[in-house]
Formats: structure tokens, C-alpha cells, sequence
């Protein structure tokens, strides 16, 4: 699958502080290397609750845990057939989680440098001193190098290759299991996975070193959105407001125009499919911050919507409209007739948005003249922010949520729909209840809903710009 190129990926590493650091040089001082990873490279953090789950897979795989405590962990969502998350520690990539939503389950994919991290107890190949060097050149292990195989071994299986002492000096495919391998004296046991031979020098540290090690470079950002927002207020004598959706964009957006300009009313769209954190998180963020919330009901433009349209899908995305854009517009003009938002659009967020302009209109908010202060930031830059500012974020994305939207937002993958399938059983059960009446009367298989086949087109419009 290809990978969009939404901009220089400006992720290094520094080996002195162990942090990554958004340029070429730390705050420390010292040069930091490049870090190589995949495009379009927007990452971010991972929690106590992501590295958890990515310890239990790891764990079911190979019988250990892969992260261990006290280093800072990064998640960069790649492109895949569902979900695939890149795990970046020591300033490398050490392997990946892939959703297969078929299963229902999660698979790991270790990198080599895994097998630096933890010692496999299940699921490896121990090779002989003579196949080791053609291993570690990307060779095939074959039948005559083998000298064990670790018997939960079966055919696919993603297999670490260890050496007689347990050094490990790949990562590839089973190409058959630990039975047939043992009966056989020739042919190929494992396929090799291509090996990147990136510096790798895991340590603990703090996130709290990471905001320091990049204080210069959140301060060159800061300074130059907080430029944009005050040259925009200065040009336009719109009255000035933030959409605020209770995400983590909107949030530095808010907090850059606090600096830039002072206090200015929050704009917030109420689908009604909002978690009920994102509501706890905007009464949080209007007191600590003394700002004034203007909320539109949306909900019931959406379930009119529903009538007419059925579920909303990928390609057929007339929600934003129902439910976000012409209840701002109404808002708008109730309130002050036209306006100005600042918007925590930015451009590593998709391809439509990396052409976006920093200002622009939405055909279907013609009141609201929008704007992006954060355009060029990426998501690594807004969280080191956030936690240098202690700002108050949602707390759902400590939680294994990357995304604060609707909560049955048909663009989301399914791994993430099923978190909140468990996570939020009423509020799931509504939907489907909603969605398998739709599906009934429209003439739809029962599994229609369940296989997750309601996300998909059946229109083939194009996807609306759902930012106001
Ligand atoms: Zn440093």
C-alpha cells in the first residue's frame, strides 16, 4: 500500500538524552541522528495503556513482554489493510502491531532490534555457526542450518532467529511448523524479513527530558503561530472565535490564541455521538481557562439525515454537514452573523489537508472564515507541547484512543472501533440497534453490520471537508 507524502518526516534521536527530538540538534547540545521510519510519519506517544497492549501481543506471540518499563515509547500509524502502528524505542523502529480484523485480533511483527529488547520463549529458531553469517546477511534459514525450533512454532508465524548463545540476528516468516520441520532434512523453515540496519541504543527516560531536549524548537513553533494569529487578527476585524472539538489539536490551537490574543469564545459542534469524556474534558478546559462555550445541538440534523441516507460510510459522508457544519453556520450566524475560527487543522493529518491553505472558507460554513495556526506542526510536536504546557487533554487518549470524534465514525479502522465496542457498550449497542433496523428495511444481510461492511461506500461521493 502507498504512502502519502505529506512533508519532510523531522524525527531524530538524540543518544545522549535517549529522547526523540523534532530537529538536527538536541537541546542538550549534541547532533541528533536521523530516524527513519514510515510515511507519512505523524507520531506520537504511546501511554501506559498502548505499550500494555502492545506488551499482552507480544506476550501471547513469543511469551514476553517487548517494552520495558521506564523508556519512552513512539506509535506511527502506517498504512495497512486496517491499522498497523510502527513502535519506535532507542531511536528505532523495533517492530509493529497489525489489526486483522478477519481474526479479530492483533499480530506482532518484531525487527530484529526486538530481540535486543526481550528473549523469546516461544516462537524462534535457533540456527547452527555455520548458516548464522548468511542469516545475517538476509538469507533464508534452511533445513540443514537448523538445530531447533521452539515447538508453538506453526506455519506463518512471524519467528525470531537467535543464534546458539540466543543472540538474535533476524526476524522472518515460518514456512513451516515446528513438526514439519523437524521430519525434513531440506527446504526452507524460515523467509527472512528485509532488515533496515538502524543505530539502535534503548534507555530509559522521561518524557518530561523530551520536552526539555526540544524546548527551542517548541518555542521557534510556538512563536511562529502565535505570529500567524496576531498578523490574522490585526487584517481582519471578524470577531474572533476557536472550534473546539475537545481533541488534542483543537487544544493547542486554544492555547496559542490565549498567548497570541487573549480570550475568545469556544465553538463546539454536538454531534451527540460524543464520548462522555470529550463533554468532562470542555467544561475542564472552559474553567481552567476562562473561556466561554457556544455549543450546537447537531444530533437531531444527523438522525434526519439517517432517514434519508441510511449510516453514513467512507464515501458517503454527509454527516459533517448534518451534524457539524450547518449547526456552526447556524450558531454563527445567531451569534455574531460572520466570524473568524482558528482551527487545529494540520497538514500531516491527511493528503486533503497537506493542500489545504492556512486560511481558507468551507462551502458549507460561507459565515466562517477558518484558519490554521498548527498547519505545520506534526502530532510529536503538539503532545510535547501539551505536556510542557500541563495543558488539561483528554484524558481518552491515555486510554488507547487516538481519535476524539464521533464515536461511530465510519472513517475509523476497526481495531479502534472495537476498543469502543468494549469500552462503551450502551453507547455501541444504540448504534447498531440504529444501524441493523436500517439494514432490515433496506434489505442488508444480518452480518452487514457486524463484518463492519456499513463503513464502506455505496455512494462514491468524495469525502467532505469536515473541519469548521
Ligand atoms: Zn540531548
Amino acid at each position: 500500500m502507498q504512502s502519502p507524502y505529506l512533508g519532510a518526516i523531522p524525527l531524530h534521536w538524540c543518544d545522549s538524552c535517549h529522547v526523540p527530538v523534532l530537529g538536527k540538534r538536541c537541546g542538550c547540545g549534541a547532533p541528533a541522528r536521523h530516524v527513519g521510519i514510515t510515511p507519512p510519519g505523524d507520531v506520537r506517544p504511546a501511554f501506559p495503556s498502548d505499550i500494555r497492549l502492545i506488551n499482552s501481543i507480544f506476550d501471547e506471540a513469543f511469551g514476553q513482554p517487548l517494552i520495558p518499563d521506564g523508556h519512552i515509547v513512539l506509535l506511527n500509524k502506517v498504512p495497512d489493510d486496517d491499522r498497523m502502528e510502527e513502535i519506535i524505542i532507542g531511536g528505532a523502529v523495533v517492530g509493529a502491531i497489525r489489526y486483522l480484523p478477519s481474526g479479530s485480533r492483533w499480530e506482532a511483527l518484531p525487527r530484529p532490534q526486538a530481540g535486543l529488547l526481550m528473549r523469546p520463549k516461544r516462537r524462534y529458531v535457533v540456527v547452527d555457526d555455520g548458516a548464522a553469517p548468511f542469516v545475517q546477511e538476509g538469507s533464508s534459514v534452511l533445513a540443514p542450518g537448523l538445530v531447533e525450533i521452539e515447538s508453538h512454532t506453526t506455519k506463518g508465524d512471524e519467528v525470531f532467529v537467535l543464534t546458539g548463545d540466543g543472540t538474535c540476528i533476524g526476524v522472518g516468516r515460518a514456512k513451516m511448523g515446528s513438526d514439519e520441520a523437524r521430519s525434513t532434512s531440506r527446504g526452507q523453515i524460515v523467509r527472512l524479513r528485509k532488515n533496515s540496519t538502524q543505530t539502535f541504543l534503548p534507555s530509559p527516560s522521561t518524557w518530561d527530558q523530551a520536552v526539555i531536549a526540544n524546548r527551542e524548537i517548541l518555542l521557534s513553533m510556538e512563536q511562529d503561530s502565535i505570529r500567524f494569529i496576531q498578523d490574522l487578527s490585526e487584517q481582519e476585524t471578524l470577531p474572533i472565535t476557536v472550534s473546539y472539538s475537545g481533541g488534542k489539536d483543537s487544544l493547542v490551537t486554544l492555547i496559542l490564541t490565549l498567548k497570541a490574543i487573549g480570550p475568545v469564545p469556544l465553538l463546539f459542534a454536538d454531534t451527540g455521538f460524543e464520548f462522555p469524556e470529550t463533554y468532562e474534558n470542555i467544561d475542564r478546559v472552559c474553567e481552567r481557562y476562562k473561556v466561554e462555550l457556544f455549543s450546537e445541538d447537531g444530533e437531531a440534523g444527523f438522525w434526519k439525515g439517517f432517514q434519508k441516507h441510511g449510516p453514513p460510510a467512507v464515501n458517503l459522508r454527509w454527516c459533517c454537514k448534518a451534524c457539524k457544519l450547518t449547526p456552526v453556520n447556524d450558531l454563527i450566524e445567531k451569534q455574531w452573523g460572520e466570524c473568524l475560527s482558528l482551527i487545529g487543522q494540520r497538514k500531516y493529518e491527511s493528503a486533503r489537508r497537506m493542500k489545504s491553505r492556512r486560511v481558507w472558507r468551507n462551502q458549507n460554513v460561507p459565515n466562517q472564515l477558518s484558519a490554521a495556526p498548527i498547519q505545520h506542526w506534526n502530532a510529536l510536536h503538539v503532545w510535547l507541547y501539551l505536556f510542557q504546557e500541563k495543558a488539561p487533554y483528554n484524558i481518552l487518549y491515555e486510554e488507547g484512543l487516538d481519535r476524539i470524534g464521533c464515536y461511530m465514525c465510519p472513517s475509523s479502522d476497526i481495531a479502534h472501533l472495537k476498543m469502543i465496542e468494549e469500552r462503551y457498550p450502551d453507547l455501541w449497542s444504540k448504534w447498531r440497534s440504529a444501524v441493523e433496523a436500517w439494514a432490515a428495511a433496506a434489505g442488508r444481510s444480518p452480518e452487514w453490520f457486524s463484518s463492519g461492511a456499513w463503513r464502506v461506500n455505496r455512494g462514491g461521493e468524495d469525502e467532505e471537508d469536515s473541519h469548521y
